[in-house]
């Protein structure tokens, strides 16, 4: 059988998990690791140090030292550089960095420092363990999403997110100056040689949103050969985990798994899908999707752990 190459837009927590599962289908079935594309839209500057949350949630998932209970940041870190830098009122008091996970950030900010692009970085923090798959960010252009409220005023997505739990009403989202930002390198050539581009289980607005408005990206998802297959990241009428609902709502999109799969179109009609995975709970709503254009597959979408998620890759790889 032909090696299936396999590339994945992802964002952070939805995206790790379904990551893990994509380097163990992957791997089970002898094809090669798959290219994942992570949104860097939350990524931003704090404490003159650069963070890029989604990247390193990827990171550390597929290198096995994320905190799992916490569901962020590493494994067994401590907070006693957080404490000083609350004590000079440095940073932000209602954003905890870890000690370990600042020794990421201070290595990550260097190599910026030293003119490495943000993709050299990405590829040099993929050196430290084997991770079984090809990270790359969406773009080397700093393009943070902002959240601009009804009175006009915006605040980072990170600041709306983590200290107001998304419960300022957001009007809109922006990336300032991705209009003339461009796809990391590889990122187009990767699509464009891919046989199959999973879109991950992840925020529709807010980590597929900003991967898909880099300039090119929606492009060659529409003209690559490669089948492009979805896996919602609504069950029931629900997002899994998170505030994903308070985005949609506000790009006036449900939060059902059909509306999703509507909202990122069919390849016949302007837009990216040619299949979407739903839940076995919604497979009521697999109708609309196929009147959409789409090629419904219904599978359980329950990513408890990796063996979860493979499986959720092998019914996606089995729709095409
Ligand atoms: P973030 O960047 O850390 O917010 O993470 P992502 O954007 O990658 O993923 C967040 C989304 O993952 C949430 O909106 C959930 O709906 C989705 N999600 C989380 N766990 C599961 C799961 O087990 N199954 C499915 N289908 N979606 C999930
Ligand atoms: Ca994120």
């Amino acid at each position: 059988m032909p090696e299936t190459r396999v590339v994945v837009l992802a964002g952070g927590v939805g995206g790790a998990k379904f990551t893990l599962g994509v380097r163990e289908a992957l791997a089970r079935r002898g094809d090669p690791p798959a290219t994942v594309v992570v949104n860097t839209g939350d990524d931003l500057w704090l404490s003159g140090i650069r963070l890029q949350p989604d990247v390193d949630s990827i990171l550390y998932a597929l290198a096995g030292v994320n905190d799992t209970e916490r569901g962020w940041g590493r494994q067994g870190d401590s907070e006693r550089v957080n404490r000083e830098l609350q004590e000079w009122g440095a940073g932000w008091p209602w954003f905890t960095l870890g000690d370990l996970d600042l020794g990421t950030h201070l290595a990550r900010t260097g190599w910026l420092r030293d003119g490495l692009t943000p993709t050299q970085v990405v590829a040099r923090l993929s050196e430290r363990w084997p991770l079984g798959v090809r990270l790359v960010p969406m773009t080397d252009a700093e393009v943070d999403t902002r959240v601009v409220l009804h009175d006009h005023s915006s605040l980072h997505f990170q600041e709306w997110w983590t200290r107001h739990r998304a419960t300022l009403a957001p009007a809109r989202f922006e990336n300032p100056g991705i209009e003339t930002a461009r796809p990391a390198p590889g990122v187009l050539e990767a699509i464009a040689a891919a046989d199959v581009v999973l879109l991950a289980p992840s925020n529709p607005v807010v980590s597929i949103g900003p991967i898909l408005a880099v300039p090119g990206i929606r492009e060659a998802l529409r003209e690559t050969s490669a089948r492009v297959v979805g896996v919602s990241p609504v069950i029931g009428g629900r997002v899994v985990r998170g505030m994903a609902d308070v985005c949609l709502a506000a790009i006036g999109v449900d939060t059902a798994a059909d509306a999703v799969a509507a909202h990122y179109g069919a390849r016949s009609a302007q837009g990216v899908l040619d299949a979407w995975l739903l839940a076995e709970e919604d497979s009521g709503l697999a109708a609309g999707v196929a009147a959409a254009g789409i090629r419904p597959v219904v599978a359980p979408l329950w990513m408890r752990d990796a063996a979860a998620s493979a499986a959720i890759v092998d019914a996606a790889l089995a729709a095409i």
